[in-house]
């Protein structure tokens, strides 16, 4: 049993911080003691260290499964970056002898970074029999659910998967879920006896407000004035590039601020420009999408606004989460026009595949280049026994929950009541106290009464 100071000597030593942030030291210290740990903390509240610190305190190699090969190299270059040589990513990149090298040495690692379809197979499995597996690490773990929006098949692997490492000491992460989620993704995994770990997700220092407005050109100058009075730094989040592009260039000429838009469509140099400067108050706005998982860490944005609403209040929580991470007054506004929902409902629109299609695939294993990208999901779930009829209750399902998750988003927009409160309710929290400046429904004249701490914007 380790000493909360030889916890935090190591935290002082291994990663530079003077003091755990709240949910980690608890999640550590269950880790350690062999308990398996349904950790949810908010993004960018250090996930990370959940597994990294025990890492040095445990003997073996720390498994970590990830959905997406973008994650991985992330996390592989933070740890490089901490100075970490023995890691590794181990996915679909990497192929012949270079794969077999990296299975041949696998006990040699810290840390094996993979994803969930790799480990589902036999020839990285009886690899992983020579290997001391200290932790296996579930991260973005709400994607073994079907109640969550990010839900990924592969990840209903990882249950067979941990039994066959032997039920190593487990470690969930999620940033957002619900209690339903929460509870299902242990089901899924088949851990049902997990401490959980929740942190609220409540963010008291960003005032929520809805604007509704009956036709688009109000809704420009609406959001004209908003920035008008509330300059920035912010982010305007819209649902096409397009719209980000265009209104970057509206609202720069209207109100002589440096805003840059910020989308999947901009070249990376360009980003990492924009980005750079965003970060030295060089410009004081960015007009994004909320497809670009923005890599920017800047903690004193003091606004967050939605020209578009997104698809669920997972997804606006996470974004208006980008706000005052500095802890002080900031706001998040969402603009709502009559029937901007059927704009999300294009954007997210399923298509369910008919059963003779599936029927065909199943018999011609045909590929992507026939299918598009849709084809390697088929592919998965007819490799992994479950017939066409099954696939095409699973879509409808995921279709009639999207517009479950739609609903729940207006029901936000049109709630009479505090919006702090419906938000936490959603995720299964209590607003505790009520506080000064909460939401519009406390403080109606919040566009004149709301203060936002200055920001020293640098102008060229
Ligand atoms: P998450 O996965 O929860 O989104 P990360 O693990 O990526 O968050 O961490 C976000 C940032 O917080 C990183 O820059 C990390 O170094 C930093 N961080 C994590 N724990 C601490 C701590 N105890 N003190 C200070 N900074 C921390
Ligand atoms: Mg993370």
């Amino acid at each position: 049993m380790k000493s909360r100071q030889e916890l935090l000597r190591i935290l002082k030593k291994q990663f530079g911080f003077n003091s755990f942030r709240p949910g980690q030291e608890e999640t550590i210290i269950k880790l350690l003691a062999g308990e398996d740990v349904l950790t949810v903390l908010p993004t960018g509240a250090g996930k990370s260290l959940l597994y990294q610190l025990p890492a040095y305190l445990l003997t073996g190699t720390v498994i970590i499964v990830s959905p997406l090969i973008s994650l991985m190299q992330d996390q592989v270059d933070r740890l490089h970056r901490q100075g970490e040589k023995r890691v590794v990513m181990l996915n679909s990149q990497l192929v012949g002898a270079e794969r077999t090298a990296v299975l041949k040495r696998l006990q040699s690692f810290k840390f094996v970074f993979t994803s969930p379809e790799m480990l589902d197979n036999d020839n990285v499995l009886t690899a992983f029999n020579n290997v001391d597996v200290a932790m296996l690490v579930i991260d973005e773990a709400h994607c073994i659910s079907q109640w969550g929006p990010d839900f990924r098949p592969e990840y209903l692997l990882l249950k067979d998967v941990r039994q066959q490492l032997g039920k190593p000491t487990t470690l969930m992460l999620t940033a957002t879920a619900t209690p339903r989620i929460r509870q299902d993704i242990q089901a899924k995994m088949g851990i049902n006896d997990a401490q959980q770990i929740v942190e609220s997700v409540d963010r008291p220092n960003i005032f929520l407000a809805v604007q509704k407005v009956y036709r688009q050109q109000e809704k420009d100058e609406e959001l004209l004035r908003l920035v008008q009075k509330f300059k920035g730094p912010g982010i305007i989040y819209f649902a096409s590039r397009k719209m980000a592009s265009q209104m970057a260039e509206w609202l720069a000429e209207r109100t002589g601020l440096n805003i840059a838009a910020y989308h999947a469509g901009i070249t990376a140099i360009d980003r990492f420009q924009i980005q750079r400067q965003f970060m030295a108050n060089e410009l004081q706005v960015i007009c994004a999408t909320s497809a670009f998982g923005m890599g920017i860490d800047k903690n004193d944005v003091r606004f967050v606004i939605h020209y578009h609403l997104p698809n669920n209040l997972e997804n606006y929580l996470q974004e208006i989460g980008r706000a005052g991470r500095d802890g002080k007054q900031s706001l998040a506004v969402l603009l709502y026009a009559d029937g901007d929902e059927m704009i999300q409902r294009q954007l997210t629109s399923i298509d369910i595949p008919p059963v003779e299609l599936l029927q065909q695939i199943k018999e011609h294993r045909l590929s992507s280049v026939v299918l598009g990208e849709q084809a390697e999901l088929f592919n998965f779930y007819l490799a992994h026994h479950s017939s066409p009829e099954q696939i095409v209750s699973i879509f409808k399902h995921r279709k009639y929950q999207m517009e479950q998750e739609l609903q729940e988003m207006l029901g936000y927009i049109n709630n009479r009541g505090c919006r702090r409160k419906y938000l936490l309710t959603y995720f299964g929290e209590q607003l505790s106290t009520n506080k000064e400046n909460c939401c519009d429904f406390d403080k109606e004249e919040w566009q004149t009464e709301i203060d936002l701490p200055a920001s020293k914007l640098v102008t060229k």
